[in-house]
């Protein structure tokens, strides 16, 4: 691994349809230079209700992966339109999705935890929260300067 490749970490739908505007985005708003996916079939679902210990736990060990190798410093959890494993509207998926990144956000790992919800026309829209600033080793500055960098590295 290259010491300055930039990855950040995503807890995303399997729905292929969700893949591509995640990834764009982490990668235009953090700075990534690669995204790790961890993928399930309404995760938002999953990770609110917290009773599937099975999936809970596999999806845990696998966002410790990334961060402890791949040193991610933000996990997004993603909520989608149309999803087949959560048939829930947007209202109850966006609650979900708050709920997830206070439970994620329990784990007391120092990343940032954000929720993401893509719409019905698969535009990728932050999922405002108060708890969600706890934690921000990210800060608009350095982000900014991430940015100037990749940009002043392209000329
Ligand atoms: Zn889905």
């Amino acid at each position: 691994m290259n010491m300055t490749d930039r990855f950040v970490t995503t807890i995303n739908c399997m729905d292929g349809r969700t893949q591509k505007p995640v990834i764009d985005f982490m990668k235009s708003e953090y700075g990534a230079d690669f995204v790790d996916m961890i993928t399930e079939a309404g995760p938002n679902k999953i990770l609110a209700e917290y009773t599937n210990k099975l999936t809970v736990d596999s999806i845990k060990k696998r966002v410790a992966i990334s961060i402890e190798k791949h040193n991610s410093k933000v996990i997004a959890i993603v909520g989608h339109y149309d999803c087949g494993g959560n048939p829930a509207n947007e209202d109850t998926q966006i609650k979900q999705i708050l709920q997830a990144v206070r439970n994620v956000e329990a784990w007391n790992r120092d990343v940032e935890v954000i929720g993401l919800w893509v719409d019905e026309n698969w535009k990728v829209n932050r999922v405002a929260c108060q708890y969600s600033f706890r934690y921000s080793p990210v800060s608009i500055n350095q982000l900014a300067q991430i940015k100037k960098l990749k940009l002043s590295r392209l000329y």
